[in-house]
């Protein structure tokens, strides 16, 4: 680590604690112009690549997860404030398992899982599309599932 007042590049630890965040501070002085300064080293939560059906991997986008939880939440009692939510704790559990890649499945389900909490009818729009439900029965059991819940 630098010193920041005169760039020598060598310091030595005086002090070392750990933070409730999983994060490190040391406490350093310059081997050079003996200033004392500290450093804060924190890990990076990192989301992992997604990988889509096809093999294919993608970026987590927020954006393109909104807009399919938007239409879902059409007319219904939900804010843009809740959306924004539920998709910030999606991305939260994904950094979370701590992988590189995960199955868009994995998303998916995070997604269904959040609109169940939220919305119930949000919820059987999103499980039509996202399941692809296309008949009425495999929509019913759904429901079914649901009011058994
Ligand atoms: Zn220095």
């Amino acid at each position: 680590m630098r010193c920041p007042y005169c760039q020598h590049h060598d310091s030595k630890v005086l002090d070392t604690s750990h933070d409730s965040h999983g994060g490190i501070r040391r406490r350093r002085e310059c081997l050079k112009c003996g200033q004392r300064f500290s450093s804060y080293e924190r890990p990076i939560l990192a989301t992992p690549l997604i990988v889509k059906q096809d093999g294919t991997r993608e970026e987590f986008d927020r954006e393109k997860v909104a807009r399919g939880v938007r239409i879902s939440c059409a007319k219904r009692p939900v804010s843009a404030a809740d959306i924004e939510r539920m998709i910030g704790q999606v991305e939260s559990q994904l950094q979370k398992l701590g992988k590189a890649e995960v199955s868009s499945r994995v998303v998916g389900d995070l997604v269904m899982a959040g609109l169940k909490d939220m919305d119930e009818v949000a919820y059987i729009r999103y499980a039509i599309v996202y399941l692809g439900l296309t008949d009425l029965e495999s929509i019913r059991k759904e429901i079914n599932h649901l009011l058994e819940d």
